[in-house]
């Protein structure tokens, strides 16, 4: 079957996309190659995200999630490996097969920025954690380090303090200390682009070229949320784009 439009993440950006097409009444599918979701699952409360004080990421996406589903979109677990350009769409090859579309919104989001190769090497078979609050419990009563400077960094080492018997805490590239029996890393996040590298503009940091009508430089592929170049990273503008991207998406399927 070719889809009208296929949605790489399933993120805030990525299933306001699919709402609005479905909506619209195009075919569309999600591919999300973790759990649905995106990355504020991790945050324990979200207070920002309008009529919903305090509720959990995960509680919040649960509830998108579900809407998408209710409305007969289908969320595939299938991890985007590559994109060409076929006739007059697109074929996506996953890690368990292909599917082609006219058209692609990619809501790939960012992802944590990794450990430098010296540290990685330090860190060797110890596990390498990027969320406290996702897996702080499995060390209870044990000592780890947190990597990093910033205000993630000191959020991270204050909530594993109420757990381990004891949370170093290293910038980039310090040596990791020898009792450590876990690493968490919270050095900031990088956009999760690479798919797409060869056929869209990326600026320096590696951010998909596109405006506020989240249109790229390859016609028929459009970028959603964090992934894009924008001023502001959070819940309610990637859920903006989810809206603006559907307009544009339309309007190239129409022509
Ligand atoms: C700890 C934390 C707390 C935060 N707190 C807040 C807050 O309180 N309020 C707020 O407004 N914002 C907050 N944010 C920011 C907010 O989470 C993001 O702005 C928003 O989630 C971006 O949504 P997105 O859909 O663009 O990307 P993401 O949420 O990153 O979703 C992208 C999805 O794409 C998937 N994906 C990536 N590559 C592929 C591939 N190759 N194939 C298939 N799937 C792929 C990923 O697995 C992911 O599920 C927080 C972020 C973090 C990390």
């Amino acid at each position: 079957m070719k889809y009208d439009v296929i949605v790489i993440g399933a993120g805030m950006a990525g299933l306001t996309a699919a709402i609005y097409l479905k909506r619209a009444g195009k075919t569309v599918v999600v591919l999300e190659s973790d759990v649905a979701g995106g990355q504020i699952i991790s945050a324990l409360t979200v207070d920002n995200w309008p009529g919903e004080p305090g509720i959990s990421g995960a509680d919040l996406m649960k509830k998108i999630s579900n809407q998408a589903e209710e409305l007969g979109i289908t969320i595939r677990y299938e991890e985007t490996l590559d994109i060409t350009k076929s006739g007059n769409g697109f074929i996506v090859t996953t890690d368990e097969g292909e599917l082609s579309s006219r058209a692609i919104v990619v809501a790939t989001g960012t992802e944590p920025r990794k450990l430098s190769k010296k540290q990685a090497e330090d860190a060797g078979e110890r596990p390498i954690s990027y969320c406290a609050t996702c897996d702080g419990a499995l060390y209870k009563d044990k000592a780890v380090v947190v990597v990093g400077s910033g205000n993630t960094a000191k959020h991270e080492i204050k909530y594993l303090e109420g757990i381990c018997s004891k949370v170093y805490h290293i910038h980039h590239d310090d040596p990791i200390p020898e009792d450590a029996e876990a690493v968490f890393v919270a050095i900031g996040r990088v956009p999760a682009t690479e798919i797409v590298a060869d056929l869209v503009k990326l600026d320096s940091e590696g951010y998909i070229e596109s405006g506020e009508d989240c249109v790229t430089s390859c016609p028929g592929i459009f970028a959603a949320g964090d992934c894009r170049t924008k001023a502001v990273r959070q819940l309610v503008t990637a859920a903006g784009d989810g809206a603006a991207v559907s307009k544009a998406v339309l309007e190239y399927l129409d022509k």
